[in-house]
């Protein structure tokens, strides 16, 4: 564990930045915090809990054009050399693992992996759970450095350096830093404990997939669903939702696009006999939560929620995905 005497965020930011990387970073927008591309180490502000949308889109854009083509001609599309993401909460380092598992395993998606493999992950952990934060009932601890090439701690205004892969070292080996002391381990381990006390939301995780099958036809997702107007919000900001849609823009000439879907919309699942499987919103609303806490948990033993709350902090009726999961019935008529 080292220390840096300057602002290590900023300062690595400034060296990606000469070394010719894309570099994504926290930048404040009005009353929150996006990632963005930076130009500058000026640009950004690491005083944040999390950002308003996840930084998902690194790898798996909005929007992204697949191919141009013409009467003849295909091409794809250039993909950056070299990309940093730098200040990225543990959570969502988490949701990107996650999606690695989605775009990676079974089936490579080459766009996906040709950003993906040029990423350096700089970690920031966390000192202060959100409002809706939840990570720790979901199995990650904020101040995780899985799956990052460096992890930084804010500890009283002194910057603690990890430094976790081979990429990560190369990278610190630019930068003059000072073992850490017996007196910053102890408090950073100080920290820590009192972020795991900072959650004012805990999921009761027990049981839940027993409790999820048996919970499937109950009418308890009817009266979740009362007030969800299907607007989408919530898979759009989520770092671990990753329904697309791929659509051609030009008839003879023009681009395929491959753009950011939800199973929120009624046409997200209308087929083309105009059978929908889920026609009713209560149907796609279940859906979420059985994706996130059912579906890919009995195919990939993981839930696919890192516990952010952005979901819950931006729906505008205020539904709850740790209310909703804490309050999956045990007992099904
Ligand atoms: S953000 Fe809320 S209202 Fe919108 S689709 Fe999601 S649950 Fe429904
Ligand atoms: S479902 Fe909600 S709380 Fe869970 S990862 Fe997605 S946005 Fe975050």
């Amino acid at each position: 564990m080292k220390v840096y005497s300057g602002n290590f965020l900023k300062d690595v930011i400034t060296r990606l930045l000469e070394e010719g990387y894309r570099v994504y970073a926290p930048v404040k927008e009005g009353n929150y915090h996006v990632f963005r591309v930076v130009k500058s180490a000026d640009e950004t502000d690491f005083d944040y809990i999390n950002t308003k949308k996840s930084p998902k889109e690194v790898t798996f854009p909005e929007n992204e054009v697949l191919i141009k083509y013409g009467e003849w001609v295909e091409e794809l599309p250039e993909q950056p050399d070299r990309l940093a993401i730098v200040g990225i909460r543990p959570c969502d380092v988490k949701g990107i693992r996650l999606m690695d598992r989605v775009f990676l395993e079974d089936i490579t998606d080459p766009y996906y992996e040709a950003k993906r493999k040029n990423l350096l992950i700089i970690g920031y952990a966390c000192n202060q759970a959100g409002d809706y934060c939840f990570c720790s009932s979901v199995g990650i601890k904020p101040y995780s450095s899985e799956g990052v090439d460096i992890l930084v701690t804010n500890l009283n205004g002194r910057q603690i350096v990890e430094v976790v892969s081979d990429a990560g070292k190369e990278l610190a080996a630019n930068f003059e830093l000072t073992d850490a002391s017996a007196e910053d381990i102890e408090a950073k381990k100080e920290l820590e404990k009192k972020v795991m006390e900072s959650f004012t939301r805990k999921v009761d995780t027990e049981n839940l997939e027993e409790r999820m099958k048996r919970a499937f036809d109950s009418d308890y997702w009817r009266e979740v669903a009362t007030n969800c107007i299907s607007c989408g919000t919530c898979t759009y900001l989520c770092p671990t939702c990753f329904c697309f849609d791929i659509f051609d823009d030009g008839e003879l000439k023009g681009v395929r696009i491959r753009a950011w879907d939800s199973c929120q919309f009624p046409l997200h699942t209308l087929e083309s006999s105009s059978h929908n499987p889920r026609p009713e919103k209560w149907q796609r609303l279940r859906n979420r939560f059985y994706d996130k806490f059912y579906y890919m948990l009995v195919r990939k033993g993981e839930l696919y929620c890192v516990g952010c709350g952005r979901c819950s902090a931006a729906c505008p009726v205020g539904i709850d995905i740790a209310e909703v999961i804490d309050n999956v019935p045990s007992e099904v008529e």
